[in-house]
């Protein structure tokens, strides 16, 4: 398909027909697994733009084709993690550079950030909803890089990401978009204005949690050519097989995002009325503090809920270990339910006085709602609640 064609396509649409060409020697509808390290050369230097599986393979080739349609965006990279996408992306950016991120990431991203490339890299963490605190950070440090998540992980705290990436333009700050929460059915960053995007496939975009991996889509030649060129000295490039398998994947993302988000409404609805609930965090509740912004900028609302059970430690870890549906595990954005303790599983790399400062109390419990029978789902949980009683 042309890319003029392409573009006028729907999401739901893209995510089965981008990079999908029936295959040119057979018409087979599903894509081959290029399985193969190297590709033959008719006479050296001679051949079909594939030479060594590191550099490009054609099954990576579609699955990037597709990743760059559901964003928007001219160019995608398919690598074999998030993180390594997060390292890649910063090793594109001079040694001493100064990096604005968000204080409440990934756990992940603030390890990678706080104990690896903190060697070279200065990093300064704000909370990236207060836009104020935004432009006099961007203003007095000029950095290359301004990296969000929005929402966040665990608080799901949304920034605004069109008046943030405005202010980035005027200081010549690139903007990093980490969007592995919405998937790019709920959100788009690039048409917001952000430079970079990123996601862990591992989470919606494979949605079955059997492979891990990441991408970055830009519009951006000059970061896409450099995180490239790393990609292929370093070598995180993702497997055919894995390529494959997210490619399979990402054809039933536009659904499933609309039954992660359909379930955790009536979730996040019946959590808010529960009494042993001290609150609970969903940008699709009106009692969410950036649920505006939320209504602007992304096109579903998700299927990450966080709460705060009422209680401590003991109560969380009752409840976490009565839930049977829910599978107490760390990742998210699968077809199954998930449930976890950040203070004690994903964020446990943040030492506990920053958790506590940033909200991340022992209470505070948070859901990745899947796509089974929600009144299953709510049942289970209702006899969790009842055994911390
Ligand atoms: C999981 C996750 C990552 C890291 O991705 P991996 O594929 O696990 O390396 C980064 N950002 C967010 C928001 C995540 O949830």
């Amino acid at each position: 398909m042309k890319r003029k064609e392409l573009e006028s396509l729907k999401l739901a649409t893209k995510v089965i027909h981008a990079g999908g060409e029936p295959d040119k020697e057979t018409g087979a509808i599903m894509p081959p697994i290029f399985q193969t390290s190297t590709f033959v050369q008719s006479s050296p230097g001679k051949h079909k733009g594939y030479e060594y599986t590191r550099s490009h393979n054609p099954t990576r080739t579609r699955l990037e084709e597709n990743l760059a349609a559901l964003e928007g965006a001219k160019y995608a990279l398919a690598m074999s993690s998030g993180m390594s996408v997060a390292t890649l992306v910063l090793k594109s950016f001079e040694e001493g550079s100064t990096i604005v991120c968000g204080d409440d990431v990934y756990g992940g991203t603030y390890r990678l950030f706080t104990t690896i490339l903190n060697k070279a890299y200065n990093f300064i963490f704000i909370d990236t909803t207060d836009t104020k605190l935004v432009e006099a950070t961007l203003k007095e440090h000029k950095p290359a890089l301004l990296w969000l998540e929005a929402p966040t992980n665990p608080l799901l705290k949304i920034t605004d990401i069109s008046k943030t990436a405005k202010i980035a333009k005027k200081y010549k700050t690139l903007t990093m978009v980490d969007n592995t929460f919405m998937s790019p059915i709920f959100q788009n960053p690039l048409a917001l204005g952000a430079d970079l995007v990123m996601h862990s496939m591992t989470k919606y975009i494979n949605g079955h949690s059997d492979v891990v991996g990441g991408c970055l889509m830009t519009n951006n030649k000059k970061v896409y050519e450099k995180v490239w060129y790393l990609q292929n000295s370093i070598g995180p490039s993702q497997s055919p097989f894995d390529s494959w398998l997210v490619l399979r994947g990402i054809k039933t993302l536009a659904i499933r995002m609309k039954e992660h988000e359909r379930n955790a409404i009536k979730i996040a609805k019946y959590l808010e009325s529960h009494k042993q609930v001290d609150s609970v965090v969903y940008p699709g509740l009106k009692s969410h503090p950036q649920h505006k912004i939320a209504k602007k900028q992304m096109h579903g609302f998700g299927g990450m809920i966080t709460f705060f059970l009422k209680g401590g430690v003991k109560e969380s870890k009752k409840f976490l270990s009565s839930v049977k549906l829910f599978a107490l595990a760390e990742s998210l954005g699968g077809v199954e339910s998930l449930i976890e303790h950040p203070a004690i599983m994903t964020h446990a790399s943040i030492p506990k006085k920053v958790r506590e400062k940033i909200g991340i109390h022992d209470n505070l419990i948070r859901l990745s709602v899947g796509i089974e029978d929600v009144d299953d789902l709510i049942s289970d949980l209702d006899k969790a609640f009842k055994a911390v009683k």
